[in-house]
């Protein structure tokens, strides 16, 4: 049986005492320490300058006093395992406001895996019989009825493929390989989930898109509301069993179905198949030299940069982290090993940008908090669905990052981010145009074949 929030809270005590609140957790630098600073920036939501080490928790920088950076929430964490303090609305409504995006992890010289605890403190709070917010029971009951948290109607799921003359990849009987979609690329960005099917047929995959997909879960895993999200893992878990790979092209959707849900499976129970993001795909045929990009004289000289979404970036970087601690059963451990695969892990998707630079002829910079230091695009942790406000002036700091570089393109690997940051870009007018990179590929016709590939290619 799974464990409740509160004994997983108790198992990660050792984790909540290690905090020393030192509040190094509220800040980020600009991810390479001998990169330069871009300076000071004013942009729509203010001015900041880039340099050194500034403010990143947007939970603190929004509400602005101690319990809401992170800092705070360990301790919060530490007096309900004391007794020195209940579970309650005040409580829930200091928790919540955080978009358990893993800066703080990420900034922790004590490797303490923040956003497991805030996650677990939330499950607890809930299973203590403190009412979820309304916006998150209205999500809970949708999804509970609908299996998608939009209020979709389960049969127009894949509506988006048949419209795009998709439809023969809906339930193809006998591929190995399969497309998770997700339901913001399903049932609102769905311009992502149509280039990531159309790039999987140009490069000639047989896949399928599995009718009885549900939503990953992973709203109701960061929310608290456990139950929910193990009933759609169960769900996915017997749709998806016979797949060999499964492909995602939203990172919220990757990081849950393959970090999350094997520390919620049974004891000894592994998952039915292997997951990769489509970008990951694209970065191995690059460097296989297989596939390259067309030059194109609308883009040339254009300005893109990168957004790093949290859940494909700095989580499966801290999973990385966390899981060399675990086999080290210390901290002795070297940091180099470590430090490497990360580095090679925020280099995949750069592989691609690069090779845009290099063959389309759009110029590629890099915004200031890059990598494990990231900053959140404000959607996820439940944020969006609970604190509108927050979430997009979290999105805009964001925009503001990428106009300090002079980006006319603002790209990201996930619907999510994508949602989230073109709605700021659009209400406070920052002037850009926000695309997945894949969508960016599809829509400009940049895709050149110079080999096909094969199906152990697309297996991994
Ligand atoms: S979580 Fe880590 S960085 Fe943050 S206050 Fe605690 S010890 Fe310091
Ligand atoms: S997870 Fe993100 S928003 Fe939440 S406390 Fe940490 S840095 Fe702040």
């Amino acid at each position: 049986m799974a464990k409740t929030g509160m004994e997983r809270l108790k198992e990660l005590e050792k984790e909540i005492y290690k905090c020393i609140h030192c509040k190094a957790c509220r800040f980020a630098y600009s991810g390479e320490p001998s990169r330069e600073g871009i300076g000071e920036f004013t942009g729509k939501q203010g001015t900041i300058l880039y340099e050194g080490m500034i403010d990143s928790c947007p939970a603190g920088i929004e509400y602005g006093w101690e319990a809401f950076w992170n800092a705070g929430k360990m301790w919060i964490a530490r007096s309900i395992l004391s007794g020195d303090l209940e579970f309650s609305e005040d409580v829930r409504d200091v928790i919540l406001p955080c978009i358990t995006c893993g800066q703080c992890s990420a900034q922790c010289e004590n490797k303490i895996p923040t956003v497991d605890i805030i996650e677990s403190l939330r499950a607890a709070l809930i299973e203590s019989g403190v009412p979820m917010i309304e916006k998150h029971e209205l999500v809970d009951r949708l999804v509970k009825e609908l299996n998608n948290p939009y209020g979709g109607k389960a049969e127009e799921r894949f509506k988006w493929a048949k419209d795009a003359g998709l439809g023969k990849f809906v339930n193809n009987k006998g591929a190995k390989v399969g497309y998770y979609v997700g339901c913001t690329a399903s049932y609102r960005q769905i311009e992502v989930a149509i280039a990531t099917a159309k790039l999987f047929e140009k490069l000639g995959i047989n896949f399928t898109l599995i009718e009885e997909e549900v939503c990953c879960g992973s709203p109701f895993f960061r929310i608290g509301a456990v139950e929910t999200a193990q009933e759609l893992m169960r769900k996915n878990l017997e749709n998806f069993k016979d797949l060999e790979m499964v492909y995602f092209s939203c990172a919220g959707c990757y990081r849950t179905i393959t970090i999350d849900y094997p520390k919620w499976m049974a004891e000894g129970e592994k998952l039915p198949f292997k997951t990769l993001h489509a970008f990951e795909l694209i970065t191995t045929l690059i460097q296989k030299e297989k596939i390259k990009f067309k030059a194109n004289k609308e883009l040339k000289g254009k300005v893109i940069t990168y957004h790093d979404p949290c859940h494909t970036g700095r989580h499966f970087a801290i999973d990385m982290e966390q899981e060399m601690i675990r086999e080290s059963k210390n901290l002795m451990f070297d940091m180099r090993k470590v430090n490497k695969m990360i580095d090679e892990w925020f280099d995949k998707p750069r592989v691609i940008l690069k090779k845009l630079e290099e063959d389309v002829g759009l110029k590629f910079n890099e915004m200031y908090r890059i990598k494990m230091n990231s900053m959140c695009c404000g959607a996820g942790g439940g944020v969006r669905a609970g604190y509108p406000d927050f979430s997009i002036r979290t999105a805009s700091l964001r925009c503001d990052e990428a106009n300090a570089v002079g980006a006319d393109f603002l790209l990201t690997e996930c619907p999510f981010c994508w949602r989230n940051l073109d709605d700021a870009n659009n209400l406070y007018n920052h002037g850009m145009q926000v695309k997945g990179v894949l969508q960016l590929i599809i829509e400009y016709n940049l895709l050149d074949i110079v080999e096909k590939p094969t199906e152990a290619d697309f297996l991994g």
